[in-house]
């Protein structure tokens, strides 16, 4: 249907382009226009209101309303709206964030370093494990180690981490020296007779003969986010994180945890790391950080890879990295506040509480003629659509049937999002409570049976 002259929705066509759209397809059929929300629920410019089950974007942890966040961004605004963190300069938003992050590591690390995007965060992780090498007199050892299926981001470093062919195509993308290795995911990349930990023993030889293949003084790091999200919500075998760190700590190679989907309670742990037993020498967040009511995001170094970078950084006489709004005090003081949040409304206790009854619904959607796979932990999941359960065979694409599946969610009031190879996520607010979680699931339970 044609919006109307001179709507909001006509002007969006005339003008905006959009992250992750097909801008044929939106010329022809317009835009979604959320004009407001309040708690997991946003309301679009008909007035209809949804749960979103995806918090935008995995990340409005606390939900689409806080009047802390407001107050707390207000109030640095008036005070300091802007100060950069360049050539030593300081505030105290700045300083407050980086000891509460440092504090709360999963893992001993030693600083925090600020950026605007979960992107930049793992550009910066990869720019300073580079720094790092030629610091400590290898430059030989550059490369780096991602997942297929494995999402970092969409700067020219972080979309070649990611491990999804829409990243590439036609961006002339991955960059030399990235590769990536076998997805954990066992539903698919499980052999018949296999068990999973055997498939985990086998993602680590798979990981070991890459490194022996393209030298092990050559590989510098591997990225990792404990769950993958926007490649399909795919949890490890138990024993996979156990079984791929031994093979990097026996060829000296970094390990980065990216948590900028896990962080902050998403798994029931308040770091992915910790409900996976990663012990990672980087580890990278954003999104949850400050709720999303700011852009921000962090990457903290362990005192080994700090040391490297302070050592360059003194024979240079700088260390040549770092954005205008690396830790901007107004998105440092809502990071500040939404940390102070977690811990007074005990986010990890709430999760444990609640993820139960949405992890329940997922695997009782599992017996649905229609779902394949149900999968999840914590506050993450999705189920997958398939045409054939006993063959786990997908739709044929053109059949559009995970995309039918969210429009008929939309219908039941659920904003859903859909993953590659016809997933369907669940990453509500993390501050849902249990009636919403039973609307949610019920909702996409109404939805399925409708397109069944
Ligand atoms: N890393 C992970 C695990 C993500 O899920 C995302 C975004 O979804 C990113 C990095 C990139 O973050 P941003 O979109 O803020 O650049």
């Amino acid at each position: 249907m044609t919006p109307p002259r001179n709507s909001s929705a006509t002007r969006d066509i005339a003008t905006a382009m959009h992250p992750y759209t097909d801008a044929r397809a939106h010329e022809a059929n317009g835009p979604m226009i959320i004009t407001r929300g309040e708690g997991v629920r946003v309301w679009d410019d008909q007035g209809r209101s949804y749960i979103d089950t995806v918090a935008g974007l995995w990340c409005a942890a606390l939900g689409f309303s806080n009047e802390r966040l407001v107050q707390a961004a207000t109030a640095q605004m008036r005070k300091l709206p802007f100060y950069h963190a360049f050539t030593s300069k300081s505030h105290e938003p700045l300083i407050d964030l980086s000891e509460m992050l440092v504090e709360r590591a999963p893992v001993p690390m030693s600083k925090a370093f600020f950026c605007n995007s979960g992107s930049e965060a793992n550009d910066t992780a990869v720019k300073m494990i580079w720094y790092y090498n030629n610091a400590v007199g290898r430059p030989q050892k550059k490369k780096i180690i991602s997942r297929v299926k494995g999402y970092h981001g969409v700067t020219v470093a972080s979309a070649s981490l990611t491990g999804l062919p829409a990243n590439h195509k036609l961006f002339d993308l991955p960059i030399a020296g990235v590769f990536h290795t076998t997805t954990p995911h066992y539903y698919h990349e499980g052999r018949p007779g296999e068990s999973e930990e055997e498939f985990a023993t086998r993602c680590a030889s798979d990981l070991e003969e890459l490194i022996l293949r393209e030298g092990p003084e050559t590989v510098a790091a591997m990225f990792m986010e404990p769950v993958m999200g926007a490649g399909g919500v795919i949890v490890p075998p138990k024993t996979y994180y156990e079984k791929i760190q031994a093979v990097l700590k026996k060829y000296d190679v970094l390990i980065v945890a990216d948590e900028v989907i896990c962080g902050f309670g998403r798994t029931g742990e308040y770091w992915g790391c910790t409900t996976f037993g990663i012990e990672p020498d980087i580890l990278t967040c954003a999104k949850a950080l400050s709720s999303s009511f700011l852009p921000i995001s962090g990457v903290l170094v362990n005192d080994k890879v700090y040391q490297g970078l302070a050592d360059g950084s003194h024979t240079i006489g700088t260390f040549g990295h770092g954005y205008t709004y690396s830790g901007h005090p107004v998105s440092a003081a809502v990071a500040v506040e939404t940390l102070k949040i977690y811990d007074e409304m005990d986010i990890v206790g709430h999760v444990k509480k609640v993820a139960p009854l949405m992890q329940a619904g997922i695997q009782k959607l599992a017996s649905h003629p229609l779902v394949g796979d149900a999968r999840g932990v914590g506050l993450i999941g999705a189920i997958e659509l398939v045409e054939d359960k006993a063959a786990k065979k997908n739709f044929d694409p053109a059949r559009k049937i995970a995309a039918r599946a969210q429009k008929l969610c939309e219908a039941e009031g659920l904003i859903m999002r859909i993953l590659p190879g016809d997933g369907i996520a669940f990453s509500p607010p993390l501050v849902i409570n249990e009636e919403e979680v039973a609307l949610m699931m019920n909702g996409v339970t109404n939805a399925l049976d409708k397109l069944a």
